[in-house]
């Protein structure tokens, strides 16, 4: 059971460890074991880090496109090849089920490392002829950038942030959350191995406050976080002090629209998926289902009757395919938000309770005769918490669904292509769904409008984010100056 890792942080092309930073314990989500003792990281580890990333930075992005592109392929091999012991780690560092991080987890990141080291050889800038003069601009990289990573996907987070970064030449300092600090570990070590240079992607431990002091840090050039909205603001004003540049991939409380002439079984499938994988603990799922009114006790009687193929248990073993919270205290908030639901009158169709075992289960629920105002129907639960709403009009629920400080994601189920896509361009979300929910490609944007983020991750679009123009105006006449 024991997951220790070699040490605490990965620097410059090493494992170290100071053992004067304050400890803090990695805790198996299904059993509640301690499973490894860190450290976090003081302020002399993420001198030597910002430092080791800054110095290796200049040669990293003085290589090839292609020379840089193929040390990322690599990696993306490598951890195709250890997918089931990643898998096996992150599942110890998350609680997510084998079924899910076997095919989920470190595969999305080896797709990552494999399309931006496809990318790679191909960045370039532009050129702009003005008469006989003429302008070309150079793609360069921003220079360190910091990554800073939320529980629900360690590994992949890590690679949506590493892979674009060092694909354009910059250096990373990735801080993950201090609920899963181990498989970034592993990333960093995967790099490394295949040919990154010592210092180009290090990983340092700690809360807030470490990810907090790199920020701020001076020889920060970006900085990448996937967190809270809270955590976005502070974060996006502190970076803002600095003039840095950011991407915000924050929360959400999306909606998921289903019309009655939808397929019925496709959206239950649907809204089985964007509630309950990762036992809901991902940022854009669609967790206020909207049910026209015609279908939705058919909805709601296919979905109790899908609900009872959860399998809840050891998320080691691969036919378990529902896992527990986090945390002790994701478990607690998400307890909360249930007995609010209940208490300001929404009705409790499926589950609802703590399950009555070690770890930090919970039921997957299902509430129905939601109403907009309510609580659990506004906030981001971050749990398996479906909130089933009914509508009656096309108008009355994109109004509705759009009701809300969020903006990432959005779905609809329907047969009529024609509204299908009047709801997706209607939909204030960065990355929406018709007749399908949750997946995210890397070849595809992924991020938020509104609260919900700044800038895109994954696809060309993150080239954008990770690089910077420089314009040289060439002359080739003489100057003209007035005097
Ligand atoms: P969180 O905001 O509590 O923490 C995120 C990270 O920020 C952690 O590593 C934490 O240590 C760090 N942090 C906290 N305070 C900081 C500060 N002042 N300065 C710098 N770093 C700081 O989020 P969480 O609870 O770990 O994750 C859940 C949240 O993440 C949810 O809101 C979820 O929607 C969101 N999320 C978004 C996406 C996305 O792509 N949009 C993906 C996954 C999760």
């Amino acid at each position: 059971m024991h997951q220790q890792p070699t040490a605490s942080h990965f620097i410059d092309g090493q494992y170290i460890d100071d053992t004067a930073g304050d400890a803090f314990d990695v805790v198996y989500p299904a059993t509640g074991e301690v499973i490894a003792r860190l450290h976090a990281a003081t302020p002399a580890i993420i001198n030597r880090a910002l430092d080791a990333a800054r110095r290796a930075q200049t040669d990293w992005a003085a290589m090839t496109g292609t020379e840089r592109g193929r040390v990322l392929r690599r990696a993306a091999d490598i951890m195709r090849d250890r997918n089931h012991d990643l898998s096996v780690l992150e599942t110890y560092d998350t609680g997510k089920p084998y079924q899910e991080t076997s095919v989920a987890d470190a595969t999305s990141g080896a797709d990552a490392l494999e399309y931006f080291g496809g990318l790679a050889g191909s960045l370039t800038g532009e050129h702009i002829q003005l008469g006989q003069d003429f302008v070309y601009s150079r793609r360069e990289a921003l220079g360190v950038c910091v990554g800073i990573g939320a529980w629900n996907y360690p590994t992949q987070i890590a690679c949506w942030k590493g892979a674009p970064a060092l694909a354009c030449g910059n250096a990373m300092v990735f801080k993950p959350s201090e609920s899963t600090p181990l498989s970034a570990l592993k990333v960093a070590e995967i790099l490394f191995e295949a040919g990154a240079p010592a210092g180009i992607f290090n990983v340092v431990q700690g809360l807030g406050a470490v990810g907090a002091s790199l920020v701020t840090d001076p020889r920060v050039n970006k900085v990448s976080l996937t967190g809270s909205v809270p955590t976005g603001r502070k974060v996006y004003a502190a970076a803002a002090e600095g003039m840095k540049h950011v991407t915000m991939e924050l929360g959400g409380k999306s909606p998921l629209v289903i019309f009655d002439d939808a397929d019925l079984e496709n959206a239950v499938s649907g809204a089985i998926l964007g509630n309950f994988y990762s036992s809901g603990q991902v940022c854009s799922n669609g967790t206020r289902v909207f049910v026209q009114k015609g279908i939705k006790d058919a909805f709601l009687n296919r979905l109790s009757e899908r609900l009872k193929g959860v399998i809840l248990g050891d998320p080691q073993d691969p036919k378990t395919n529902f896992g527990p919270m986090v945390s002790q205290n994701q478990r607690d908030i998400v307890e909360g938000y249930i007995a609010k639901g209940i208490s300001e009158g929404a009705h409790v169709s499926f589950g609802g309770k703590r399950v009555d075992k070690a770890g930090f289960f919970i039921e997957p629920t299902v509430f129905s005769d939601v109403t907009d105002d309510m609580t659990i129907a506004r906030e981001e639960i971050f749990g398996p918490v479906m909130s089933v709403l009914d509508f009656d009009t096309e108008e009355e629920v994109l109004l509705r669904a759009n009701d809300t400080q969020f903006g990432l994601a959005a779905g609809v189920f329907t047969a009529d292509l024609a509204r299908a896509h009047r709801m997706a361009a209607g939909f204030e979300a960065g990355t929406c769904y018709i007749n399908t929910y949750n997946l995210a490609p890397v070849e595809a944007p992924f991020g938020g409008m509104k609260m919900s983020g700044v800038g895109r991750e994954n696809s060309k679009a993150a080239i954008e984010h990770y690089s910077q123009l420089k314009g040289v105006y060439v002359a080739m006449t003489d100057v003209e100056a007035s005097f």
